[in-house]
């Protein structure tokens, strides 16, 4: 007999169907048993009658989260019987045969039937193969699944073309220290920390260009929105006007992934009762417009011209309260605070650079970078760094480059954001952090 889906069993009422799954929830009521089945497409009841013992005898070694095949006629339950939640209304099966295909040799580490799990993070981190077969945790990776589709979907339909470039550089590059450093047969090398010039380099040459990608940070944190090796929504794009061309590019492929979730993403939402952030255009804002703003509005004095963590939070309450968008564009940064090859604002004093912030955290860098070979260099020494490291670099603007600029976008944030995840490691299958290499 074929497989049949859960999804599909309200369909086929009145027939006998071939299921398989996990068991979620067993429960016994008198001399009925009863089982809530799952597989990747939803979950249905399971009714054992005692006239079905028989050939359903494995279900006496049924526990919660073992894995079984099951044949059974699909009956209509009656109206008030139908359950709340997620399992396929309107629907049970009353189980002819049961087989077992799997059960675990130990009792679970964790109990992952109920709605809510209550475990802490490093419980839910070390035993990640359990954790992940709960229905919140699992709508995580489903939500996330869609992001990167839709990302990728929204960057072609840019014209933008998908590239992957190396991880492992030969030099510590950007001049920061927070590099990987590794071992390359008899030399040393540096896992990326961005595709910064790659990607310029693709955008010198293809115009537009987009990298979903490892990126390796080699920064000690401890913090609910820092990881050691994230996955990075990169885009890169010639000949614009300047940085709000940028911008406003972001905003739209931003929008237009949100919008490609569809039902399928409100779904996972939904199991967080969470909502999409509604389609406002973004408030762009002059960060030393925003300092004034927390100045005035929260009373926060700041220094070196900074937005800290938790100014990043005021200023996104303060723009939803008074914009009603989630999101907000700070803009021009003091060229003291950005990297070399950010293009200085005329003054000399900022630059051509935005962070995005949503829901009051960083979840982009971006700005028009510098497409002049001397001015570079000049760039470059201004920062204290020597030009002749950066020969491979200098190369992509040497023979002529057309003015771009990009962003750095981080995956996980916003799927913790979108979620209202306590941690961003909560968005990891399995997240790398300063004490954790394992699982
Ligand atoms: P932050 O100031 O929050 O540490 P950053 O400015 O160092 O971030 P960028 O170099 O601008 O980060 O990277 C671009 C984007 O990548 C960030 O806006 C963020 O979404 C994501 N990102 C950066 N560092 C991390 C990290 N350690 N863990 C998870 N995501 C990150
Ligand atoms: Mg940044």
């Amino acid at each position: 007999m074929q497989r049949v889906l859960i999804r599909d069993v309200p369909s086929q009422i009145g027939k006998e169907v071939f299921l398989q799954g996990w068991v979620s929830v067993r429960r016994d009521h008198g001399k009925l048993v009863f089982l809530d089945v799952r597989d990747r497409s939803g979950s249905v009841q399971v009714v054992i009658l005692p006239n079905h013992l028989e050939s359903c005898v494995a279900v006496q070694d049924v526990r919660n989260e073992t894995i079984i095949s099951l044949i059974g006629k699909v009956n209509e339950r009656p109206v008030n019987a139908k359950k709340e939640g997620e399992l396929t209304g309107g629907v049970e099966i009353e189980a002819l045969e049961l087989k077992i295909l799997a059960k675990g040799n130990e009792e679970l580490p964790i109990d992952v039937s109920p709605v809510e799990l209550d475990v802490n993070l490093d419980t839910l981190l070390n035993n990640r193969t359990v954790s992940l077969r709960h229905r919140k945790v699992q709508a995580i990776f489903k939500l996330y699944s869609l992001l990167l589709a839709g990302y990728d979907q929204a960057c072609r339909n840019e014209e933008f073309l998908e590239i992957k470039t190396p991880k492992i550089l030969s030099s510590a590059t950007e001049g920061g220290a927070n590099f990987f450093k590794i071992k390359y047969f008899d030399r040393e090398a540096y896992l990326a920390q961005s595709p910064q010039f790659y990607k310029q380099a693709g955008a010198t040459t293809f115009e537009r260009v987009f990298e979903i990608g490892s990126v390796f940070r080699a920064e000690p944190h401890f913090t609910s929105r820092h990881v050691n090796e994230y996955v990075g929504l990169d885009g890169e794009m010639a000949f614009i006007d300047g940085v709000e061309d940028v911008m406003a590019m972001l905003e739209k492929i931003l929008f237009a992934t949100f919008a490609s979730f569809g039902e399928a993403g409100q779904k996972e939402l939904d199991c967080y009762l969470e909502h999409f952030p509604p389609q406002v255009a973004i408030p762009r804002i002059r960060l030393s417009d925003a300092l004034q703003i927390l100045e005035k509005e929260y009373g926060k004095k700041v220094e070196n011209e900074d937005i800290d963590g938790e100014g990043e939070r005021m200023m996104s309450e303060y723009v939803f309260k008074t914009y009603g968008s989630d999101f907000v564009f700070l803009t021009h940064y003091p060229a003291a605070l950005r990297p070399f090859y950010s293009m200085p604002s005329a003054d000399g004093k900022y630059t051509e650079t935005f962070d995005l912030l949503f829901r009051g955290v960083e979840i982009a860098s971006g700005g028009q970078r510098i497409h002049e070979y001397q001015m570079l260099i000049d760039s470059i020494r201004h920062k204290g760094l020597d030009p002749v490291q950066f020969q491979d670099y200098l190369n992509v603007f040497r023979y002529g480059a057309p003015a771009h600029g990009g962003w750095g976008l981080g995956s996980e944030r916003i799927i913790q954001k979108l979620l209202g995840l306590g941690s961003i490691k909560e968005a990891l299958l399995y997240p790398r952090d300063v004490k954790r290499l394992t699982p």
